[in-house]
């Protein structure tokens, strides 16, 4: 397997195929996350994103290609492992553990550094966290089942911190949100990213990645198929195409859809907040 050397936080993604056991679903993939970026990966339902991300943190089958990450060779290792070499996963669906409180969910993100800071540097963390989600501090006795999903997915981005990654990879965070919601959480990662943390995000809604994410990729079929800015991106037919869930050879999509593509895509604007990160 070819191995790429980086030393900078960049993360690469070379010829990758990957699926569960005999099953492929990710197919000869490229893609670059350098430091301080926030890339976003677009797709309809089914096209292979989870599948991909997963491929990444090292939880599903590789069958081809190699991920460096720091210019580490991350193919093939624990997901454990990857959390250890910097890097994050905020799960679809977010992964909670909803009957015990939202302090004790927070410090479960902490168990890959357990041995390595002392319980006064994770109470600095969780100060962290509570600074950037003030209300997961106010409801930090509570059981994460009985937070509202918007503050759910604070706590699941959270919980990702505590592990202090450099790359944040989330996967659908707009899931079963509603619009203000999605709006908030896609502001709190931007302030991250601003922050310096690098963020690759897998969403389907088009709309709230390209407001904030300064570089987007577009998977169909197992395939990266369009890379570019939000400008770039507008019109574009492999975008349209996923808004209507199939991609029929070039032809025009319906009319409704087209416009609402559109929009989502104009609505968006280039991101001017990745000043002072550290590129
Ligand atoms: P969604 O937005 O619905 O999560 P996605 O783009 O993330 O879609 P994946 O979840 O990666 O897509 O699924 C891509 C394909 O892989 C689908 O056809 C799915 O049925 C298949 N798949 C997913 N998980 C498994 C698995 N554990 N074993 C076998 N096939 C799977």
């Amino acid at each position: 397997m070819p191995i790429s050397v980086s030393d900078d936080g960049r993360l690469d993604v070379t010829g990758l195929t990957a699926g569960y056991g005999q099953v492929t679903v990710v197919r000869d993939v490229n893609l670059r996350v350098d430091r301080g970026e926030f890339v976003c990966l677009l797709g309809a339902n089914g096209v292979g994103k989870t599948t991909l991300l997963r491929a990444i943190v090292g939880d599903a089958d590789v069958s081809n290609g190699s991920v460096t990450f720091d210019g580490r060779q991350l193919t093939g290792i624990s997901s454990h492992r990857v959390t250890r070499a910097g890097m994050a996963i905020v799960p679809e669906g977010r992964g909670l553990v909803s009957d015990i409180s939202v302090r004790d969910n927070l410090l479960l993100g902490s168990i890959p550094w357990n041995r390595k800071y002392s319980s006064a540097e994770l109470s600095s963390s969780m100060d962290e966290i509570f600074d950037r989600f003030p209300i997961l501090g106010q409801r930090r006795y509570q059981l994460a089942g009985h937070l509202s999903g918007g503050e759910q997915q604070m706590l699941a981005i959270g919980r990702a911190l505590m592990s202090r990654p450099r790359l944040l990879v989330l996967d659908e965070p707009s899931l079963g949100l509603a619009p203000l919601l999605v709006r908030q959480v896609f502001d709190d990662l931007a302030a991250a990213n601003r922050d310096g943390l690098t963020i690759l995000v897998a969403e389907q809604n088009a709309a709230a990645a390209l407001r904030v994410a300064e570089r987007s990729l577009v998977m169909a079929g197992g395939r990266i198929v369009r890379e570019g800015t939000a400008d770039s991106l507008r019109d574009s037919h492999e975008l349209r195409a996923m808004f209507l869930g199939t991609s029929k050879n070039g032809s025009e999509p319906d009319s409704a859809i087209a416009g609402s593509c559109s929009d989502a895509v104009n609505q968006s604007t280039p991101t001017q907040h990745h000043e002072g990160n550290h590129k």
